[in-house]
């Protein structure tokens, strides 16, 4: 509850040390601090640091503007028109981003975007309140190494437990991409999600429908480069989100348990790869996701007189998703799953249309391939014509034997006499 006294963790008490933190997160909360600013470590990288996990990237808030971050730092960049957050920039394109404590919108500043963005900073206190769960608005103070929750974080975080911060309710119908944020963090730490804060995003799960899809691919992309897609989705499914937000393939998945047995261990497989740090391609990933959903459609057969790349395309540009996957992409995974589709049938057959070789999606649809029938997503660049071969090696003998070459042909013509 806001008003009340923050748990404060001496460094003592605590398994943070700054060997841990990256040296130019220090050095920007060091001239901060040294500037008479407040300066904080915040958000993830705190979360993680106390877990013994390593931050993917290190935030700063401080009650500097951002006018005066940017003074104190030749290399700042002020970015964003409502939330101005200064990005500091170093070497290797690292950029640790700093923001200055601010407050949750009120309802009516939240609607006017002209409204002077200055009313929006506020204190610490407020600047933890207006975060996601708990366990992700906890503060690094450089001041002296303290921990300052808050908001129950430390709890949770010894718990195990996701919870959203004040009403999930009102913070859902505020965002509801922090219902998906919520399952995110749940699926990557393994942590159980509090009652409330999941019984609610069952009643709110429609509202993903009405949020921007740009933003929401851009958290899908998060969720596919962490390498626990297969958690995220399998609790999408859980609590009935997959319709909100794939439209008719999410409806697929979500009611199709054998086409959602089928994804599972794919999933699993794409994420081995993410985590080993050789990701597949983003738009690779998306195909094995939709792969159960393609299939059947490449199976119904195209209409009379019709083409099933077009047919295939057609209906996922039409599947009513909320997310928003790019009509490039979009076209390269038909592309890429029709290609998969002929592999499949040449596997049977015998018969490889090789010039398909020729294909900008050709080496995607290999590594698909080899995921959905090998279950195996191994660096070899072309695993399809090696495993095509080995199980063709003799079907492709007996026909070259079968059928006399060209020269012996013409030799025996030759050999014919004229009659
Ligand atoms: P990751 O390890 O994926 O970076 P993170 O918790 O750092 O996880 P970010 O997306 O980097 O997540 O966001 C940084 C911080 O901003 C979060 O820790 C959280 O405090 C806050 N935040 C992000 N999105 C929201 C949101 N939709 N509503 C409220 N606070 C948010
Ligand atoms: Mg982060």
């Amino acid at each position: 509850m806001e008003g009340r006294a923050p748990v404060v963790l001496k460094r003592a008490d605590h398994p943070i040390s700054r060997r841990d933190i990256d040296p130019d997160a220090l050095k920007v909360l060091y001239r901060l601090y040294r500037n008479g600013f407040k300066a904080y470590l915040v958000g993830g990288a705190v979360r993680d640091l106390l877990m013994g996990k390593r931050p993917k990237d290190f935030d700063v808030v401080t009650d500097a503007r951002p006018g005066q971050v940017k003074k104190l730092f030749a290399n700042c960049m002020l970015i964003g028109r409502r939330f101005r957050l200064a990005h500091i920039r170093f070497k290797g394109g690292k950029i640790i981003e700093v923001a200055t404590f601010r407050k949750e919108p009120d309802a009516q500043c939240a609607e006017n975007e002209s409204i002077d963005p200055n009313t929006s900073f506020g204190t610490p206190e407020q600047d933890a309140f207006r975060r996601d769960i708990t366990i992700n608005a906890l503060f690094y103070d450089i001041a002296d190494f303290s921990i300052i929750d808050y908001v129950g974080g430390l709890d949770d975080l010894n718990k195990g437990i996701v919870r959203m911060i004040g009403s999930p309710h009102n913070r859902y119908v505020e965002d509801p991409v922090r219902m998906w944020r919520v399952l995110r963090h749940a699926a990557r730490l393994g942590f159980s999600i509090e009652e409330e804060t999941s019984r609610e995003i069952v009643l709110h799960r429609e509202l993903l429908c009405s949020c921007s899809g740009a933003r929401m691919f851009e958290e899908l992309n998060k969720d596919i480069a962490s390498g626990h897609l297969g958690g995220v989705m399998a609790l999408f499914r859980e609590y009935g989100m997959l319709p909100s937000l794939f439209g008719k393939i999410g409806s697929f998945l979500q009611e199709n348990a054998g086409a959602w047995d089928t994804l599972l261990p794919l999933l699993k497989v794409v994420d081995e790869r993410a985590r080993a740090g050789s990701p597949l391609s983003n738009e690779s990933t998306l195909t094995i996701m939709f792969w159960p959903w393609a299939e059947q459609i490449l199976q119904s057969g195209a209409p009379p007189g019709g083409d099933k790349m077009k047919m295939l395309q057609d209906v996922l540009f039409d599947s009513g998703m909320a997310v928003t996957i790019p009509k490039a992409m979009k076209a390269g995974i038909t592309q890429t799953a029709c290609i998969v589709e002929r592999m499949l049938y040449a596997m049977q057959s015998g018969r490889m249309k090789w010039s398909l070789k020729k294909r900008s999606r050709y080496a995607d649809a290999s590594v698909v391939f080899s995921v959905i029938t090998a279950g195996r997503a191994d660096k070899e660049k072309d695993p399809f014509s090696r495993i095509f071969r080995e199980a063709h090696h003799e079907a492709q003998g007996r026909r070259k034997k079968k059928r006399p070459s060209r020269s012996r042909w013409r030799r025996r013509r030759e050999e014919k006499p004229a009659s």
